[in-house]
């Protein structure tokens, strides 16, 4: 099994609604914002090249919308979905699964394109897509808080000319990847488990956007729930941190990974690092 980092462009969010109620003087020290308070945060998906399964985890903003839609969120960075792929070999067509922590616009939209006839289609052709029943459900019945992240094209065509398969339960879903849920965020996000060379790599998702919303406070405004984020987070830590595992970050532009320890403060980042140095 090898497991690959996959760029897919950064996007640039408000950074007061990413640190909820954490004043700006305290969390700017940790992740810098511009002049107009935008933070910048990657899209980073990971692949899993294993034996003929080649499993990527979310997608990416994609390119579907409008410049007025795209206009709010300052895409940028050179990397697409496809160039990260193809750098390492690999084409959209050589995706066997697509595993969706859930489906807010900036982790699915790479998963379904418009096709040379302006319909839509899935991105992945050879792909089984996989989405909790919970998110689901949540996604296509939005309520009024979410609906904005949830966009009707990124997500319907995944069912409608996809093979879509709903996760009902926690439990391994692949060989060596395991499903977890968490509902603070949003209702039914997975966060993947994967057991690499003896340790377990947890994508994070939007459970733990970064390195900086590690201490208790640093809940996003986008969450649905803070207060379930909040034992979401406690619950997750107290296994991250007996069983070391590794935690890979989908949204922090600085840092890919990290590992925990429990200080004296609570629970702080142990060591940054990539996968690639931790594994060479
Ligand atoms: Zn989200």
């Amino acid at each position: 099994m090898k497991i690959y980092p996959i760029l897919t462009g950064n996007l640039k969010l408000d950074g007061g609604a990413m640190f909820g109620v954490v004043p700006k003087v305290i969390w700017n020290k940790l992740y810098p914002a511009d002049e107009n308070n935008l933070c910048n945060w990657s899209m980073r998906c990971m692949l899993i090249v294993d034996g003929d399964r080649k499993i990527l985890i979310d997608s990416g903003v994609g390119d579907k919308q409008d410049d007025k839609f795209f206009g709010h969120y300052y895409l940028n960075g050179d990397e697409t979905l496809e160039k990260s792929l193809n750098k390492i070999g690999y084409s959209v067509d050589d995706i066997t699964d697509n595993i969706l922590t859930h489906l807010h616009f900036d982790h699915v939209g790479g998963s379904v394109k418009y096709n040379d006839n302006n319909e839509l289609e899935p991105t992945f052709k050879n792909a089984t897509y996989w989405v909790s029943k919970a998110q689901w459900e949540w996604a296509t019945h939005p309520n009024r808080r979410e609906k904005a992240s949830f966009l009707t094209e990124n997500i319907i065509p995944m069912m409608e000319k996809g093979k879509l398969n709903l996760v009902e339960d926690e439990g391994e879903i692949l060989p060596n990847i395991t499903a977890r849920i968490y509902n603070g965020h949003t209702d039914g996000q997975i966060i993947p488990h994967v057991n690499y060379n003896g340790k377990t790599i947890a994508f994070m998702g939007d459970l733990l956007p970064s390195t900086a919303h590690i201490p208790m406070p640093y809940v996003m405004s986008y969450d649905t729930r803070p207060l379930l984020t909040l034992e979401d987070k406690k619950k997750f830590f107290s296994e991250a941190v007996a069983k070391d595992y590794i935690l890979f970050f989908e949204h922090d532009l600085y840092n890919e990974c990290c590992n925990l320890q429990e200080t004296s403060k609570g629970v702080r980042a142990k060591e940054t690092f990539t996968l690639e140095e931790y594994f060479d």
